[in-house]
């Protein structure tokens, strides 16, 4: 039978669906924190892949596309583990900021990785996430997009080494522009990349600005019978996800 697989405080098994969290210690008022998680662990043994969103909380692109990629997996159907963190920086995120306003030291989670035990509150986060991916990782991919300060090609930032480059490749062929960094960038895929697995960071632009905060985004499929219409609402209160079809009888 085979070993379960912890991750921060869950422990799971093939097959399995958990949701929990890692911890990252205590905030200025004693309550515990933590980094929410859910591990799709397959029923058959392979690789274990991370999918980091929110590094930068004004980026909801990235949590946006975790939802819905996650919402698509049957760990029955996997071969290998998907480890979920649709918020890394969940101070940033709960404000809509690109660090945590209540962290002016270490703002910038994706340029101080591997963090510190005993840094700043930011640089805390930062080690506890690279504690709990670091010896259970072969594949990484950080979702990023422009945030409130610019618009984002297509673009792929990926470490130097031929684990990496497949895994920027197999994005598929919108993604046209690839940076090849090096291994001292400070950020997950950095730092993913130094022992030869494969981490990139990915940019999808600032699509979630354009559909505004609450704004439709619709689709229509069919000869008017079936409109499905979603719904992102990405404030400065975190992302809310609605999906409803109707038919409309004719
Ligand atoms: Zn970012």
């Amino acid at each position: 039978m085979s070993e379960p697989l912890t991750i921060g405080n869950i422990s799971v098994l093939p097959g399995e669906v958990k949701r929990g969290g890692i911890p990252v210690g205590r905030d200025i008022c004693g309550n515990e924190r933590a980094i929410p998680v859910t591990v799709f662990r397959g029923a058959r043994d392979g690789p274990i892949l991370w999918l980091n969103g929110a590094t930068h909380g004004d980026e909801p692109e990235g949590p946006f596309s975790i939802f819905l990629a996650t919402q698509q997996l049957d760990p029955a159907e996997l071969r290998g583990t998907v480890v979920a963190v649709p918020v890394l920086n969940v101070g940033a995120f709960a404000a809509g900021t690109r660090g945590d306003p209540l962290d002016t030291f270490s703002y910038d989670m994706n340029r101080l990785y591997p963090g510190r035990p005993d840094g700043y509150p930011t640089e805390r986060i930062a080690f506890a996430h690279w504690q709990a991916m670091k010896d259970r990782c072969d594949l990484q991919i950080a979702i990023h997009s422009g945030g409130e300060h610019s618009y984002l090609a297509h673009m792929i930032f990926s470490a130097d080494n031929p684990a990496s480059w497949e895994l920027a490749a197999a994005m598929g062929p919108r993604w046209t522009l690839v940076f090849r960094g090096g291994a001292g960038g400070g950020n997950p895929g950095s730092m993913v990349g130094r022992p030869g697995e494969g981490g990139v960071t990915g940019g999808v632009g600032g699509e979630c600005r354009g559909l505004g905060r609450g704004g439709p985004w619709c689709s229509v499929a069919g000869p008017a019978a079936v409109t499905r219409v979603r719904w992102l609402a990405a404030s400065v209160r975190g992302v809310s996800l609605w999906s409803w079809a109707v038919t409309a009888g004719c």
